[in-house]
Formats: C-alpha cells, sequence, structure tokens
C-alpha cells in the first residue's frame, strides 16, 4: 500500500483559502487505488499529476458529510465510472448515503446508483475492497455517523484517525496498526469540540504499534502555528516516528525526493 496525499488541509478556512488543498488522500495497491475523502479540488488534483494512478481508481470512501470530505466524491464518481470505466465501489457512513438529522445525503441517488456496489460504513462493521479488508468505527464529530477506519492487505495494516473529539473509547480500535494517519486540525493545546488537537496524539499512541504516525487535515489555526516547533512538542511525547503530511506527499516516500 502507498499514500498519495493529494491535499492536507481540513476545515472551513482552509478550504476556503486553500492554503493546502483539500483533495484528500489516495490509497494505491498493485492492482487498484481508492480515493479517501475527496475534499474540493479533488478532481483537479488527480488530474494535476501523471504519476497519480487515476486509471487504477475503483472507489471511495467518504468518511462523512463534511464538504472538506465529500465535495468531490460525486464527480470522482463518474470519472471512475464514466471516464475511465472502471468498477465503483462507494464506502461510506448513513449521513452520506442516506442523511441523518438535518444533514441530507451527500451523493444523489443518481451517483450510488452509478456504482457497481455502495457498502455503508458503520460502528464495528467490516467489507472488503479489491484485496483490502476495511473494519470502521464510529467517531465523535458533529457529523455524529463519521467513521474511522482502518484498511490492511496481507502485510500491513494501517489506520485512519477522521475528524473526532478525542475519546479513549476511540484509540483501542488502533492499536493493531503499523502506520496511524491521524486527522489532526487543531495545534497543542489549543483544543475545539469535535476536533482533535496535537496534544490529544501522544493518548492515541500509547498503547498503539505503529511505528510511523502521519499528521494531515491541518486547520487554519494549526497552519498559523510554527509547524517545526509543533513537530518537536510531539516528537518529545512518543516513540513513533512523527511525519507532518503535506501537499503532494508519497508515503512511503522516495527519499530521493526528500518527503521525509
Ligand atoms: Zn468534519
Amino acid at each position: 500500500m502507498k499514500l498519495h496525499f493529494l491535499g492536507t488541509g481540513g476545515g472551513r478556512y482552509v478550504t476556503a483559502s486553500q492554503k493546502r488543498k483539500t483533495a484528500g488522500i489516495l490509497l494505491e495497491t498493485k492492482e487498484s487505488a481508492l480515493h479517501i475523502d475527496p475534499g474540493p479540488g479533488a478532481l483537479v488534483n488527480i488530474n494535476s499529476n501523471p504519476d497519480y494512478p487515476r486509471e487504477n481508481l475503483k472507489g471511495l470512501i467518504v468518511s462523512h458529510s463534511h464538504l472538506d470530505h465529500y465535495n468531490d466524491a460525486e464527480t470522482i464518481i463518474e470519472l471512475i465510472t464514466e471516464s475511465e470505466n472502471n468498477f465503483c465501489q462507494l464506502m461510506a457512513p448513513e449521513s452520506v448515503l442516506k442523511g441523518f438529522s438535518d444533514i441530507e445525503s451527500s451523493v444523489s441517488r443518481y451517483h450510488q446508483n452509478m456504482c457497481n456496489n455502495t457498502e455503508m460504513l458503520e460502528n464495528g462493521e467490516e467489507t472488503t475492497f479489491q484485496q483490502l479488508e476495511i473494519k470502521s468505527q464510529q467517531m465523535f464529530h458533529t457529523d455524529p455517523k463519521c467513521v474511522g477506519f482502518k484498511v490492511s492487505d496481507e502485510e500491513k495494516k494501517w489506520g485512519f484517525w477522521t475528524d473526532t473529539q478525542y475519546s479513549d473509547e476511540l484509540v483501542e480500535f488502533y492499536e493493531d496498526c503499523s502506520v496511524m494517519v491521524i486527522y489532526c486540525s487543531r495545534p497543542w493545546k489549543k483544543p475545539v469540540k469535535g476536533h482533535t488537537s496535537l496534544d490529544d496524539v501522544p493518548k492515541i499512541l500509547e498503547n498503539s504499534k505503529a511505528s510511523t504516525a502521519i499528521i494531515t487535515h491541518f486547520g487554519h489555526k494549526f497552519l498559523e502555528s510554527d509547524l517545526q516547533k509543533q513537530k518537536a512538542l510531539l516528537q518529545e511525547q512518543v516513540s513513533q516516528k512523527i511525519i507532518f503530511a503535506e501537499d503532494g506527499m508519497i508515503f512511503p516516500g522516495n527519499r530521493s525526493l526528500g518527503n521525509f
């Protein structure tokens, strides 16, 4: 498995300014690719780099029904099904597929019907995509159906801690992951309800088997802070290697490209 960080920004202000892109992450395997959280700009960014595996895209995960996660989902579905003529599997929670409370479904029925397969991601559920196994759990976010998930192939298990308020209850699910991707919108000790701040990360990693944690989904306040200092603050507290993702970064990286 390989990750292409198309975009590493999150939240309303960064979405509006595009100080960091909000295009989500491509998870690439030998046979296929999966788009995770295609926010605004995802389609444009996929087409900006011939190395991105757009012709292998066969599915997408939308973690929840907020604009910076779902905005380009329908365009990506059309890219996969109409343009590339590929099999397409959409994986998303109830809020995205059907709507929940005052949230309307964020992928139209028309586009859901374009997909060959639609899987609802729920708490404690397990699904498969191509050769990958995907397990999900419900997070504590302002979209109450928001899911975090872990993706595994025969060798690796990588966790995606998505938008959420920190809770001890969420941590155990990820303990067997070797790499953690953490959506962390706020800097050290600047918490905001419903989101993760950097000082939550040591608690997430405390009993984790992970060797590496990648911080992404930077919000406005985080990007205004001194990122080197923020990284050093966190690195002092944890044994895992900490990577602050950047737009265009590939993981695992190519050292000659200096990605990390
Ligand atoms: Zn959100």
